[in-house]
């Protein structure tokens, strides 16, 4: 039965003409098989978080949100259903002593739907979470079930770990796990010449290390994640400066706990954001100018913060990490605020340090923009339509993203 499907934030609202929840894989492959011969479109739905109109159709919306669970694990590895949430997700790793070792900063997004946009979190040593997908199985525009792994499909892999949901239907992807360990989160502020200055130690010294910076005061704050098991961090958290201002001390001890209740966190205000992949020698250059405009230009109207994380490089073809250690920075804005005309300038500087864009979050770029920023642009489009011929799940928001150039 059709209703209107709002995302996340509120930006994002249309009405599809029908909307789905199967229960198994037959299900979702009559599913395929009926818009494939009605001449519509379908577009699979995880938790609307994105803010990109990825899922927007006026066909078929569809969630696997009835699909979901750990199907099967081993030591290093479980093999999962794509409607699973990741806080579910994590509870269940847990429960069978495993963790994904990387999350973003929610946890309410579904497996299939963060991995379609290179969903990350922060570390040095961290991919995206479509890098800790190993096999992945899918139900393709031609409703054939496809299962892709080192040794099933290999060609296809560098392409269904992040897929954008117009390669198929995930009804099941294998990730690498760990086994479950306790992380220790730590916060701190500090002014933002100092983080800037000490950045590149601070991302070295811990696990996981991002940074806040607000427009407002012009101070960052600090958030550093590391094994509880392990020895505390380096002390160097601020400068005499800092402590005897009064308005910091030493870091705040957060929470410590397994991964996935330390790593994640609730965000109950609604935002905007545009983010952006840097190449990270790009990074302060690029920060150093998002900053003076947002000071001389945006300061007034920009209500919240910038947020700043590291990606580790990697192989896969529309992953905005491709091939790059990449130093990510977004803009955050209340919903009740205005965001496009700040956005689209800072889409302009990160554009001029060969910024690539996320792909669920809000950005203007279309496919002959897109193109040259993914070296294998071309094998992932002969890959969709190889397993989607007909477009079932193209939609014309979709095909302006990756037609035409
Ligand atoms: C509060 C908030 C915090 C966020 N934090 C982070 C963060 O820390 N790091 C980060 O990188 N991003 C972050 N994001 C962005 C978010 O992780 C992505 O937009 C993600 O794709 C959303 O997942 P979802 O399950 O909501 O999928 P949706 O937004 O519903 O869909 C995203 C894409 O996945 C596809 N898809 C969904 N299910 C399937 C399926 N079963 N098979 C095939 N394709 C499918 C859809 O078609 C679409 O293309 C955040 C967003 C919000 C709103």
């Amino acid at each position: 039965m059709s209703r209107p499907f709002v995302n996340w934030s509120g930006s994002l609202t249309f009405t599809p003409s029908d909307y789905a929840e199967p229960g198994d894989e037959d299900e979702v492959r009559e599913l395929v098989l009926r818009a494939r011969e009605a001449g519509t479109t379908l577009r699979p739905v995880g938790s609307g978080h994105s803010s990109s109109p990825l899922v927007r159709t006026d066909g078929v919306l569809v969630s696997l949100a009835r699909m979901s669970g750990v199907v099967d694990k081993a030591r290093e590895r479980a093999t999962v259903r794509g409607g699973s949430r990741l806080k579910e997700l994590g509870e269940g790793l847990y429960d069978a002593g495993l963790a994904m070792d990387n999350l973003g900063d929610v946890d309410y997004q579904s497996i299939a739907g963060a991995t379609a946009t290179g969903t990350h979190g922060t570390g040095l040593g961290f991919g995206n979470l479509s890098t800790q997908v190993t096999e992945v199985r899918l139900v393709t525009g031609t409703g054939d079930v496809v299962d892709v792994s080192p040794t099933r499909n290999p060609d296809l892999l560098p392409a269904v770990r992040l897929s954008l949901g117009v390669l198929g239907l995930v009804t099941q992807l294998t990730l690498d796990v760990q086994s479950r360990y306790e992380l220790r989160r730590r916060a701190w502020c500090a002014p933002v010449e100092w983080t800037l200055d000490h950045l590149a130690e601070l991302q070295h010294t811990n696990r996981n290390m991002d940074f806040y910076w607000y427009p407002r005061s012009d101070l960052t704050q600090i958030r550093t994640l590391n094994r509880a098991d392990e020895p505390p961090e380096s002390r160097m958290w601020a400068n005499r400066r800092v402590l005897e201002s009064g308005l910091w001390n030493e870091p705040r001890e957060l929470r410590t706990g397994p991964t996935h209740r330390t790593i994640p966190q609730n965000r109950e205000l609604r935002f905007e954001e545009i983010e952006y992949m840097l190449p990270s020698e790009a990074f302060p250059a690029c920060f150093a100018e998002v900053r003076r405009r947002i000071l001389s230009r945006h300061r007034r109207t920009v209500g919240w913060r910038v947020l700043v994380r590291t990606v580790a490089a990697d192989d896969i073809w529309l992953s905005n990490a491709y091939g790059r250690p990449t130093t990510t920075v977004s803009c955050l804005q209340n919903t009740s605020l205005p965001y496009e005309e700040y956005f689209r300038d800072m889409e302009a500087v990160f554009r001029q340090h060969g910024g690539r864009p996320h792909w669920g979050k809000k950005h203007w770029l279309t496919a002959g923009e897109l193109r040259p920023l993914f070296p294998r642009w071309d094998d992932f489009q002969a890959a969709r339509r190889r397993l989607d011929p007909d477009g079932v799940f193209l939609t014309p928001d979709l095909a302006r993203l990756l037609e035409g150039a």
